[in-house]
């Protein structure tokens, strides 16, 4: 790396003492670049596996890459942390303003460690940290409340991000989020249940560094070529024109769009929830992270009259996405946009997960109906497939926890299923609520065995896709899920939005990186990303995860894909011959350095 890129220094932030201090660690960005590389080392060294994902000894890494800043859709942070929902690795990711916020205050990354005796937020001015009392802001809704008096108060307006939690992780809700410039989040794996035990309401990051490029002509060229393909590429329109909700009809058309808890292939109206549909009705505009030309943010305006005033209307702003689509949507069986808007709205304000929250609703709804609970549990609501007011009223009833059901539904599905019964129906892999996509075994292969369980891993759904056209082996499959997990852990090292990987190609990193001051190779590239990948699998099976016992909800092999029903052999096979691969490569790794 280049020797004078601030990158390498590392900010240290004691919540219980309040203090800060920093730390070069070259050692570190040279080896694994930044992003979830460096994050999974720093997490290795500041938290003991073992430790109750609550504690203060947990810590909040924060973490960026050598391309942030420098190149476009380089624009997102990686958070890692023990998940309190999973209780292993926890990794999420968010654009926003925060990556180049972040580049801009001058570090690569930053641990918050501790707790604070009394509810507080961060805010990280170059080389100054102040610690701020946010008393007056316990309680505010995630989206605008809170960051609205953080605005008013602190510097670094266009430049600045603001990080802050809703009452969910107040609340340490184990599938609260993290909200950043209102429209983006770190969702999955409870990462604002971690801000909310440690008394943090927010962090607010500000800086005007520079830093520096080896070689400015060739970035120049280089840049030029990226952001020329960048914005001439069909895929991108995709994502700036409908953004991800361009995947509703084809997926609802191919049955991968899980509908009422996977009960049916098909939603009544299911055109009302499509991209096509919310974008003709409410799109008000499209935003960016930071340093991105694409804008794949699709904002819809919801406009409703006050109570007291009917002709006068507030207008408010719901950004919404594939996943939010299906999980407070076709998930619950809504297919009215507007309602699955409000529904949106309101997880936003508290601060949850919206896959987490639609897929717990959705097992609720049919749980209630095989009686396995009753209104008793609900406290007098009967959840039933489309009825959005009841599901936001169990939201409310999540957050405020008014008896013991709401207490455990405040823990996850996992929780919830283990005291109440009803497993073979709830939608958890690894113990995390599914993503919105029944397409095959490789999907669901990669939501159990992916370090994350999550889709983003290794993006098994669109693999199911392929194979419908090109029949391909369970030893072809299980290869091809590994080498996507492991290009991922480049690209969120760097740390570049995934929705870039196409343009983002092995021979294009290398020139990136080249000017951002690193000599590298395609193997020395692909000897980082198994590093960096077993680092993680070895902190999640440290940390009590155990690929030899994965619990399979049954419900998966009893609707039908695109190709029929999923046979319980077929992922199995999978699964037998990934999990040999993995193994391998742990073994593999542990013997060798890095080159
Ligand atoms: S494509 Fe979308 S998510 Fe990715 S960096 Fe651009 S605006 Fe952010």
């Amino acid at each position: 790396m280049n020797p004078k890129d601030p990158l390498k220094k590392v900010l240290y932030i004691d919540l219980t003492k309040r203090k800060y201090w920093v730390e070069e660690r070259e050692d570190l960005f040279v080896k694994y670049l930044g992003g979830v590389g460096v994050g999974i080392k720093l997490l290795e060294e500041n938290c003991p596996v073992d430790i109750d994902p609550f504690s203060p000894e947990n810590p909040i890494i924060l973490a960026i890459g050598p391309l942030n800043g420098l190149f476009p859709l380089a624009s997102k942070t990686v958070a890692l942390f023990k998940s309190p929902h999973t209780g292993n690795l926890g990794e999420s990711h968010a654009g926003g303003r925060s990556g180049l916020a972040l580049r801009m205050a001058g570090y690569g990354a930053i641990v918050i460690k501790g707790k604070s005796s009394r509810p507080c937020y961060v805010a990280i001015h170059s080389n100054k940290v102040f610690f701020r009392d946010a008393s007056t802001l316990w309680g505010l809704k995630a989206g605008v409340s809170a960051a609205r008096l953080i605005r008013a108060k602190e510097p670094g307006a266009g430049l600045r991000t603001i990080i802050r939690i809703g009452p969910a992780g107040e609340k340490l809700i184990t599938y609260s989020s993290v909200t950043l410039e209102t429209y983006r989040h770190f969702g999955r794996l409870g990462l604002g249940a971690i801000f909310g035990s440690k008394n943090l309401k927010a962090i607010v990051i500000s800086g005007q560094r520079d830093f520096p490029v080896s070689d400015f002509k060739t970035y120049k060229e280089v840049y030029t070529e990226l952001i020329k393909e960048i914005t001439e590429s069909p895929k991108m329109k995709k994502y700036h024109e409908l953004g991800t909700p361009a995947n509703v009809l084809p997926l609802s058309l191919v049955k991968g769009l899980p509908i009422k808890n996977l009960t049916t292939n098909e939603l009544e109206k299911v055109e009302e929830i499509s991209g096509e549909n919310l974008a003709e009705k409410y799109l008000a505009r499209r935003v960016a992270c930071t340093h991105c030309p694409v804008a794949c943010i699709h904002l819809a305006a919801i406009r409703e009259p006050y109570e007291d005033e009917p002709y006068f209307y507030k207008t408010t702003y719901v950004s919404y996405d594939y996943e939010l689509i299906y999980a407070l949507g076709s998930m619950l069986g809504i297919s009215d946009s507007y309602k699955v808007l409000k529904l949106i709205q309101t997880v936003e304000d508290y601060g949850l997960d919206a896959i987490s929250t639609g897929v717990i609703l959705a097992w609720c709804t049919e749980a209630f109906e095989k009686k396995i609970i009753t209104e008793v549990n609900t406290a007098g609501l009967i959840p039933k497939w489309g009825e959005a007011e009841v599901y936001i009223e169990m939201i409310k009833k999540i957050v405020e926890a008014p008896n013991e059901f709401y207490k455990d539904l405040c823990r996850g599905l996992h929780f919830v299923v283990e005291k109440y019964g009803g497993k073979e129906f709830a939608l958890i892999f690894g113990k995390n609520e599914m993503a919105g996509y029944h397409t095959g075994i490789a999907g669901y292969a990669g939501f159990l065995l992916g370090a994350r369980h999550s889709h983003l891993d290794n993006a098994g759904y669109s693999l199911d896709q392929s194979c419908w056209k090109n029949q391909l082996s369970v030893e072809e499959i299980a290869e091809r899920l590994l080498k996507e997990e492991l290009w991922r852990q480049i690209l969120s090292s760097l740390v570049v939005c995934f929705f870039a990987r196409e343009i983002y190609r092995i021979d294009k990193v290398l020139k990136c990186l080249n000017i951002a001051g690193y000599n590298l190779n395609e193997e020395k590239l692909w000897d980082m990303a198994e590093k960096i990948y077993t680092s993680k699998y070895e902190f999640k099976i440290k940390s009590g995860f155990d690929m030899e016992n994965l619990a399979i909800p049954n419900r998966i092999f009893e609707l039908p894909t695109f190709t029929g029903h999923i046979k319980p052999e077929a992922l199995q096979n999978l699964l037998k011959v990934l999990k040999e691969k993995i193994k391998n490569l742990l073994e593999t790794q542990t013997r060798q350095p890095l080159l």
